[in-house]
């Protein structure tokens, strides 16, 4: 923790009353930081890429720039450290669910003309490539599932035929994917990166920004679950999705299992070259 408040007193110069570690996260070390003026939530990491702190401050301030959802506030930005404001957990009453589905609404509806962003950032701790794209389904193989598919291979984490089989689901995806406008994304949108503060509004935390087809976005929800079916009511009620979305989830999940197979092989893998089995 030493080194922790070493890093701090350099961008907090207000002497710090106490440094505690906080849960929840899955790549950094995450800090509860009191000083006399206010209390801050800070991200350490020595071992990430340059910019990987300045790309995650980067979203958030997208997200922050449309006025439809809470976001904590920026504080620092270093190349090993964010520091942030510190958000206090409400209860995640009905109300909540409710606002969630209506505030992912409002910002799915901040729309762009192509699919993408003009710079890559990263989900987890894996490079996350954009650019831009006119086509959804295009964009879906070729900057997400694919380079995801080689990767998992060249480090022994998806077996060949996983990469001939999105090779071939690549041949039809544009038939499996609805074409709507680009929307912008959480992009990383599991029950750990969305909070409730205390007047139960949800806050956004973590993301992994990019405009596209939001339907990836309801999809990753249902991933791991956590999200009350509220949430999914309110919604479908502001900004219905097109018919079949159902049948389509389990596609767009490749991307969040491609990544924890990439991270951690195992089970997701196996999970990666069953839904591929069927689609492709
Ligand atoms: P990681 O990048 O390591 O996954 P997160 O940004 O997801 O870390 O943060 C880890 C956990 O800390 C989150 O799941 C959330 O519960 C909590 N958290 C994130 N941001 C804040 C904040 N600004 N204030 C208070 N708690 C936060």
């Amino acid at each position: 923790m030493e080194a922790v408040s070493d890093l701090l007193n350099e961008v907090i110069h207000e002497g710090i009353d106490s440094i505690a570690p906080v849960g929840g996260g899955s790549i950094n070390n995450t800090y509860k930081v009191k000083t006399s003026r206010k209390v801050y939530f800070v991200k350490v990491n020595r071992n990430v890429p340059e910019d990987f702190f300045e790309k995650e401050a980067e979203g958030l301030s997208l997200l922050a720039k449309t006025n439809r959802i809470r976001i904590p506030e920026i504080i620092f930005i270093g190349r090993n450290l964010l520091v942030m404001e510190f958000i206090e957990r409400g209860l995640e009453s009905k109300n909540y669910w409710f606002k969630l589905g209506q505030k992912l609404s409002d910002i799915h509806k901040v729309t762009a003309s192509s699919f993408g962003l003009d710079y890559n950032n990263y989900i987890g701790s894996l490079e996350q490539l954009n650019g831009w794209y006119s086509n959804w389904p295009e964009f879906f193989v070729e900057r997400r599932i694919f380079p995801l598919a080689h990767r998992a291979y060249a480090d022994g984490r998806l077996e060949r035929r996983g990469v001939e089989l999105i090779e071939q689901l690549s041949k039809k995806i544009n038939d499996l994917l609805v074409h709507e406008k680009p929307s912008l994304l959480h992009g990383d949108l599991w029950s750990g990166n969305v909070m409730v503060d205390l007047s139960e509004a949800p806050v956004f935390v973590d993301p992994a920004v990019y405009y596209g087809n939001r339907e990836i976005e309801i999809a990753f929800t249902t991933l791991f679950g956590g999200f009350d079916p509220l949430f999914y009511e309110s919604y479908q009620e502001a900004f219905p999705l097109e018919k079949n979305f159902d049948k389509r989830i389990d596609l767009y999940n490749l991307y969040p299992l491609l990544v924890h197979a990439n991270l951690f092989g195992g089970s997701y893998s196996n999970s990666v070259m069953t839904i591929l089995r069927r689609f492709a």
